[in-house]
């Protein structure tokens, strides 16, 4: 069985560890800082099936729900999986447009999605402030999805790593990779910043928004955007919010607590002008936002905020697998990966212990020509994500399709 140095130990690098040690690997974590304190910590985290495409991703999602779920009851200590469903409507023809395509879609996939009357809505989500009854203004098309839910990823991150470590994982934190050593096309050393210099049959990059800088000390090109997104965490409050909201340009879901968690495509798009010690304001923008959805957040302040870095590839899929240039460096790094993580490290575990999964040969980083334009985003989540995120101020969503 191989010995790894699993880098990064955010929920991918967790979840990788976890599923190494399980298949016999003997496994060291190096984590810069501490664990679940990257982007895994600054996330809306919720299950993100209905919008992945291709076929191929879109069967990962499904799997992953079923991992999360199979190590949720294996672990009574950690509570991460929350069962909610979601209510979806959009407010622009384009995208009201793109949400009929998706249930289509969904409903040839056989999978649950329903549209819902307003009175129906009303009955399911009495948080929810709907507009008057044959009002303008009302929804007409809200769809249902009665599966899903969110996640708590530092409780899984936790719950993984202690699990690893029972298995005999090291997890280092506090300790950054800073320099490899490669020797006829294999990493032969890791340098850590504290001094450390270990071997290893096998380098797995898990460090997320930093893996193309993991790649790049190893002499590899790995291609992963960097985009910038903020959640927002109530106080606690009684608003008896009982699903998930995807709402045009506002998501809301429960939160630990009693609280809620917030996000805006509107307020992501702020960030890149706003410097960090005006983010508070944004966080209050988002409150103040929601509070025209959900009446009873008018109650409540904004008790954290946070702004995390999204890792993603060029076509919005996870990138899995070995590059052409180093033998021994293993990449698994995705968008989406609260909800990902635990398929995508079970599935490289086996590979890495000498199991070939053709269930990842879409995935893997050799899709990408060196020098070549950047592809178009194939994954929905992604596409619609970037062109609201990259949608001038004012403009109905382009169709980046
Ligand atoms: C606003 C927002 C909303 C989101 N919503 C969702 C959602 O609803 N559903 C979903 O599934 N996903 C969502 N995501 C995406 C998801 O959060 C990320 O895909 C996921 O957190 C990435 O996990 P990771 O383990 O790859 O990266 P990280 O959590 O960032 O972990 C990488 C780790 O590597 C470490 N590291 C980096 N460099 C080094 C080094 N040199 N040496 C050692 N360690 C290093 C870092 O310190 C970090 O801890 C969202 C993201 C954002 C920002």
């Amino acid at each position: 069985m191989p010995y790894a140095i699993v880098i990064g130990a955010g929920v991918v690098g967790a979840a990788t560890a976890h599923a190494l040690t399980v298949a016999g690997a003997q496994v060291v974590v190096l984590e810069g800082g501490q664990v679940a304190a990257g982007c895994s910590a600054a996330t809306f985290a919720v299950d993100i099936t209905r919008v992945k495409t291709p076929p191929a991703l879109f069967d990962l999602a499904l799997a992953s729900v079923a991992e999360h779920a199979r190590l949720q009851r294996a672990d009574a200590d950690q509570a991460w999986v929350h069962p909610t469903a979601t209510l979806e409507w959009e407010e622009t023809q384009a995208d009201r447009q793109r949400l009929r395509e998706r249930i289509r879609r969904l409903h040839r996939c056989g999978y649950p999605a329903e549209w819902l009357a307003p009175q129906r809505v009303r009955a399911v989500e009495p948080a929810l402030a709907m507009p008057p009854q044959g009002s303008d203004e009302e929804p007409t098309e809200v769809a249902f999805y009665p599966e899903g839910g969110w996640y708590d990823p530092p409780a899984f991150v936790r719950a993984l790593l202690r699990r690893a470590k029972r298995q005999g994982a090291s997890v280092h934190v506090n300790d950054s990779v800073i320099g490899m050593t490669v020797d006829d096309g294999r990493i032969t050393e890791v340098c850590t910043a504290s001094g450390q210099r270990l071997t290893a049959d096998v380098v797995v990059n898990c460090a997320g928004p930093q893996a193309a800088g993991i790649a790049a000390l190893a002499g590899a090109e790995l291609s992963v955007r960097q985009i910038a997104g903020m959640v927002a965490i109530t106080t606690p409050v009684h608003t008896g919010l009982q699903t998930i909201l995807a709402a045009p340009d506002l998501n809301a879901r429960p939160h630990l607590g009693g609280r809620v968690m917030l996000h805006s495509w509107l307020i992501d798009r702020e960030l890149e002008d706003t410097p960090a010690s005006r983010r508070r304001a944004l966080a209050e923008e988002l409150l103040r936002r929601a509070g025209t959805l959900i009446p009873m957040l008018s109650q409540a302040t904004v008790e954290a905020s946070r702004v995390g870095l999204r890792p993603v590839p060029p076509d919005g899929l996870p990138i899995v697998g070995f590059p052409s240039e180093v033998a021994n460096l293993y990449t698994v790094v995705s968008h989406s990966a609260i909800h990902l993580a635990p398929i995508l490290g079970v599935l490289a575990a086996r590979e890495l212990t000498g199991d070939r999964q053709h269930r990842l040969d879409p995935f893997r980083p050799t899709r990408f020509r060196p020098g070549a334009d950047r592809p178009q985003a194939v994954d929905e989540s992604t596409r619609t994500m970037l062109a609201r995120i990259e949608a001038s101020n004012g403009c109905e969503t382009a169709d980046v399709r």
